[in-house]
């Protein structure tokens, strides 16, 4: 648990008054974008940082200046720097080495994280001759045999490329189900935190924005950076006013409210209205009317980027729609599903 936690280098405030308690077994994910304070917030966690301000307890023992080596983490680095001139059985077990453990006691727990990680074929091998994925497993493996209390994860994915970073999420995802343990996993990647976590603290300059279920924060997201931070294709915004007769004027067209959500706003108010792609549908007889500018194929479905005078959306639509570049759509709007933000400060209303 942190417990205003603040950490500033110099002037810089990297991380300013954060509350969080994370619950044994859970698997949180840091999401926000470079520079936020992710990173700063894992180190103060596992004592490689001391925080200027606060406090961080641990089975309600107070570890703020407890050194990293009786914490019982373990950390996956971005680099996963492993040693090129061991085995990968000796790097995994290397850790066990270095604490002296008897040699059947390592034997064991380095075939058991071989078994795991599936790198029973390639425990004889050097480093340098396994693909970036089976490296990656590696160090995992490293982290698995220390039998932490809590892993902590810094981007551990960033060095492999596209598709097996999502072959490999899926296994680290399996991986933690079948652990059961606490891990904190740091990524500024949305998709990431979304599939893999219990819940997503999202940050932003320093400061926690929220800490939900993936769930949560994507359909009751708490403001407005939140909400465009997280899915894909990115929320559409635009402005929005409360017409007298209770209708929402946007994009040029005026979309009646139901009246528990027009009871929420004020009359002559312009809000930022988010629009998430998956909820809106062409229409031929739909208002707004707008133009269709491009058009993505991407198999299952099709995003469709839409603009008039008034402004831009993105749509999805199913693969067989036939939206094509210079069609002059109407978009339907769902009122159900109406993301609305405050103008001023960008926090939900809705
Ligand atoms: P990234 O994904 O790029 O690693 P992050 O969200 O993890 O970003 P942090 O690394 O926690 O962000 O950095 C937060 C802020 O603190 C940044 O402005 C960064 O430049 C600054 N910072 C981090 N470590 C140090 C340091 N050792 N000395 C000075 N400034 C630092």
């Amino acid at each position: 648990m942190l417990a205003d936690v603040w950490k500033s280098f110099g002037s810089v405030a990297a991380v300013k008054a954060l509350d969080l308690e994370i619950r044994d077994r859970e698997f949180v994910s840091f999401l926000g974008p470079s520079g936020c304070g992710k990173t700063t917030t894992l180190n103060m966690i596992a004592g490689l940082e001391t925080p200027s301000r606060g406090r961080i307890l641990m089975d309600g023992g107070d570890v703020t200046r407890v050194p990293p080596r009786l914490r019982n983490f373990a950390m996956v680095f971005q680099g996963y720097a492993l040693y090129p001139h061991m085995t990968v059985a000796e790097n995994i077990g290397f850790a066990l080495r270095v604490r002296n453990l008897d040699r059947s006691e390592i034997g064991r727990r380095v075939a058991d994280a071989a078994e795991r990680l599936e790198l029973k074929d390639v425990l004889g091998r050097y480093p340098r001759q396994l693909s970036g994925g089976q490296r990656q497993r590696v160090a995992l493996g490293r982290a698995f045999v220390r039998d932490p209390h809590v892993f902590l994860l810094d981007e551990p994915l960033s060095n492999l490329d596209a598709v097996l970073r999502v072959q490999t999420r899926v296994e680290l995802k399996r991986l933690f189900a079948e652990l059961d343990t606490t891990a904190v996993y740091v990524t500024h990647d949305q998709a990431e935190a979304m599939t893999m976590s219990d819940r997503i603290a999202v940050f932003r300059h320093g400061v926690l924005q929220q800490f939900d279920t993936p769930l949560a924060i994507y359909r009751s997201p708490a403001n407005l950076f939140v909400a465009t931070f997280v899915g894909s294709p990115p929320m559409s915004v635009v402005d929005a006013t409360l017409d007298e007769d209770g209708s929402l004027r946007l994009l040029g067209a005026a979309l009646p409210l139901p009246e528990p959500v027009r009871a929420r706003l004020r009359t002559g108010e312009t809000y930022r209205l988010g629009l998430r792609a998956e909820d809106l549908a062409l229409a031929p007889t739909a208002a707004p009317a707008m133009r269709v500018d491009v058009v993505e194929h991407l198999g299952a479905a099709s995003i469709v980027h839409l603009s008039s005078p008034h402004g831009r959306l993105i749509a999805q639509s199913g693969p067989t729609e036939p939206a094509r570049a210079g069609d002059v759509v109407g978009v339907r709007i769902d009122p159900a599903m109406l993301y609305l933000f405050e103008r001023q400060g960008g926090t939900a209303v809705l």
